[in-house]
Parts: C-alpha cells; structure tokens; sequence
C-alpha cells in the first residue's frame, strides 16, 4: 500500500477545501470499500480525507413532506431511526452483515454506485435528491454506469433528501457469499405515481416503466400478473445468468409491492 496522510476534517467547508487542495487525494466515509481497494493495491491516493464525523453530514431528520438523511449515516442507524419510511429502513435492514451495516454509509455506497449497491434502488425508487456541497442532483440522473455516478471528481455527498411516498417495500435476492444481491427491486407508491426500480441486474440502476404503468391501475402484487422482463442488456455471471436475472425482476417486483408499508 503506498503511504498516504489522513486528515478529519470537522465541516463540509474544511473538507472540500482540503480535497481541493490536494487533487489526488478521496474522501473516505465507512471504508468498507475504499480500505479493501488501497490494500488491494487498486488506488493510491495522497491524502485520505474522512468525512464520517462531519456533524452536518449525521443524522436523519424530517423537512416538508421529505425525509433527509445525512451521507455519513450508516446502513446500521438508517434501518434504526428510518422508522417513518419503512420501505428505506427494510432495504438498509438486509444490507451486508452487521460489521458492514454498521461502518457502511448511504454516501459512500451512492458516490461508489457498486452495480449491485442497495441504496440506489431506494433514491431511484422513490425520486430522491442528492444534495452535494455544490448542487442538487435528481436520482434519475444521478447514476450513470458502474461505478460511475454524476459526481464531479471533487464534490461530496452531504444528503440525501427523500420524498415520502404513501407506501415502499423492497426485496431482494442475496448472495449468500457476500450479502449482495443477485437482484434487488424497490416499488414505491409516490405522489407522482408508482416507481421501481432494480439494482443488481444491469451494468446501473434502472426503473422498469411496464410494471410502473400496470401499477397506476391500482398498486397490488395482482397488477404486475404476468409481466416479464426481457434479458437483453442484463449481467450475465458467474452468480446468475442474464435469464435467471430477468425471471428474478418479475418476481422480485410482486414481493417488494406486496411488501410495501
Ligand atoms: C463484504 C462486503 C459486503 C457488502 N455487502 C453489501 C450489500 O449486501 N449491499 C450493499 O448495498 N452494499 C454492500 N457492501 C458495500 C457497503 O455497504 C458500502 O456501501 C460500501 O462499502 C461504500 O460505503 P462506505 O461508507 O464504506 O464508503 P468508502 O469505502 O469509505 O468509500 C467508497 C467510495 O465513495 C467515496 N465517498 C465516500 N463518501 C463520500 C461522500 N460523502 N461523497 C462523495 N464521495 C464519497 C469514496 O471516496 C470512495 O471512492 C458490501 C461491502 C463489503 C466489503
């Protein structure tokens, strides 16, 4: 591993400013990933600036009609204190195992945008915002290939501000190797309509618009009946086939509306 100097910085400020400075620096949260990949050999950064502790990047907390949640919260807090949105506290409840919950954040997991990463299906599925130290960026647009995401390569994660819906579930298929899921589907019942979305099965999060129009007929585990997904386009693995993968969304989908709340 090549050596490298760690800051704390204690505000948002102080942390932009020191990845400013120092270009070949990261921004480290819950280093569930990071760590493995500097003592895999695979980044070298200068200067590892955490931003776990940062108070304005903590908590969770209720603003309008939308729940906001800090990108330094762990899977661990988010499945404890998001009791007022079901739907995202379910999805953080069966993340990894309990070492990865508790050190994992919704930033770090979001900024990586790991295909199979569980947070995007819930700011996809619900229409989150994702506000960074500069602007806001909707999740529709947000990610944009594996491991890939809008992000400039200096801006932060601050939050991640969800709009309430009137009822989300998710489910999903796990490795039982490493807790990832094969497939993953978020469906919400928003103000705006009904969204799924998918993670797991493509090289991005995406929504799948036939089992959102069937749903606005009436948002039950009947409406999607008989709707398939084509593999076209899908992973295609050693974990599962893109035919598997596919099967897997139309299942997955019924559950995760059936599990709504
Ligand atoms: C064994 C194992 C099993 C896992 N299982 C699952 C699983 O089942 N489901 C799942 O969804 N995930 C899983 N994960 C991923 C994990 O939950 C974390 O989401 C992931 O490691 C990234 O979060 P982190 O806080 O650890 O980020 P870090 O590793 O600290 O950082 C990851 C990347 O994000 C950047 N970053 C971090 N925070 C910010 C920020 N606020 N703004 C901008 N950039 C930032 C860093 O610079 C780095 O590039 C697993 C990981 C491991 C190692």
């Amino acid at each position: 591993m090549t050596p490298f100097a760690y800051h704390r910085p204690a505000t948002v400020a102080e942390a932009v400013l020191l990845r400013w400075r120092e270009p070949a620096s990261a921004f480290l949260a819950g280093g569930q990933t990071l760590i493995g990949t500097l003592t895999a050999g695979g980044a070298h950064p200068s200067a590892l600036i955490d931003v776990a502790r940062i108070p304005d990047l903590a908590g969770i907390r209720d603003e309008g009609g939308r729940l906001v949640v800090g990108a330094a919260a762990t899977h661990a807090t988010i499945a404890r204190d998001a009791g007022s949105l079901p739907g995202l506290a379910a999805l953080a409840r069966v993340i990894g195992d309990l070492q990865i919950r508790n050190m994992g954040t919704l930033g770090g997991s979001l900024a990586n945008n790991d295909p199979a990463g569980e947070h995007a299906a819930a700011a996809l599925g619900l229409g989150a915002d994702i506000r960074t130290d500069r602007r806001t960026l909707p999740a529709d647009s947000f990610f944009t290939g594996p491991f890939r995401t809008a992000l400039d390569p200096d801006e932060l994660v601050v939050a991640i501000a969800y709009p309430r819906p009137r009822r989300a579930g998710y489910a999903k298929m796990r490795d039982p190797a490493s807790g990832y899921p094969v497939v993953g589907v978020f469906a919400a019942e928003t103000a705006d309509g009904p969204r799924v979305a998918v993670i797991g099965a493509g090289p991005r999060p995406f929504r799948l618009p036939a089992f959102e129009r069937a749903l606005a007929a009436g948002f039950g585990p009947d409406a999607l009946a008989g709707l398939t997904v084509s593999a076209q386009g899908l992973r295609d693995s050693l974990h599962a086939s893109a035919q598997y993968r596919a099967h897997l969304i139309a299942v997955l989908a019924r559950r995760a509306v059936a599990a709504a709340k």
